[in-house]
């Protein structure tokens, strides 16, 4: 099977190409493929599915979830030729620092982090929608980023305990992400992770960061705490009805 001949593994948008970031998604959810089978690319999914971006809108155009599809059956197909092929990709002159530093907030003392903001490094994006389905898919962007220690990997996810268990190359960082259903295993003070809000001041007031500049200050910026304001979709916003995301967790085990 070929699968997607000619094209990059790795894309941009508008909103992520100024920070020289790059992206890898699946679909969103549970999702029907070309043979008919259904896979859940969030198995840790839990009230976040009710108000997901990717869920809506653009992320329904075909083209849009075609492509996703084809991304995810062609992890599934061949992992290991899909793996070779994103090192590969990653070798290009395009993924290499700029030597330019970023002006990016972070913590000095995460040396990892440091050295890459300083030498300006490129950075890939683990899903804009989809998670880590699998601990044996996780375990081959673990590897991918481990052959491409000057690119920063980052992720968020709903696959707590299997991030917590898992090592991984400096150059790959996870925010744990509200709204699945092992939030509990989250520890609000010692993990990095994240939580919607419903605006920028509520967000502020509970002492939360706002990646709202930069995407990459999910994992570069020095704190534990990210914040992110929920998208104005208008399904969310009903659903949301104010509440923060963990609060929809908390709101559901009433
Ligand atoms: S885990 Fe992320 S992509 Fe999946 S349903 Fe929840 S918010 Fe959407």
């Amino acid at each position: 099977m070929t699968h997607l001949a000619g094209k990059r593994l790795l894309t941009q948008n508008s909103e992520l190409r100024p920070h020289g970031i790059w992206n890898w998604t699946i679909p969103a959810w549970i999702v029907t493929l070309n043979d008919g089978s259904r896979l859940n690319c969030c198995p840790n999914a839990g009230p976040c599915a009710r108000v997901c971006y990717a869920r809506f809108g653009t992320y329904r155009f075909r083209n849009v979830l075609s492509r996703h599809v084809a991304n995810v059956e062609y992890v599934l197909d061949d992992p290991d030729g899909w793996a070779a092929r994103m090192t590969d990709e990653l070798a290009a002159r395009r993924f290499r620092p700029t030597g330019t530093p970023r002006d990016l907030d972070h913590d000095p003392d995460d040396r990892t982090i440091a050295d890459w903001v300083a030498a300006g490094g490129r950075a890939v994006r683990v899903h804009d929608a989809g998670d880590f389905f699998a601990s044996w898919y996780l375990n081959l962007w673990s590897g991918i980023a481990a052959s491409a220690p000057d690119v920063l990997f980052y992720a968020y996810t709903k696959e707590v305990e299997m991030v917590k268990a898992a090592s991984l190359p400096a150059n790959f960082r996870i925010v744990l992400s509200y709204g699945g259903q092992q939030d509990e295993l989250i520890d609000r003070d010692r993990d990095r992770h994240a939580d919607v809000f419903p605006s920028a001041l509520e967000l502020a007031a509970a002492g939360y960061y706002d990646q709202e500049e930069n995407d990459l200050l999910a994992v570069t910026a020095p704190t534990n705490r990210i914040g992110i304001v929920a998208n104005n979709l208008p399904v969310a916003i009903r659903r949301f009805s104010g509440r923060t995301m963990s609060g929809l967790v908390e709101r559901r085990s009433d």
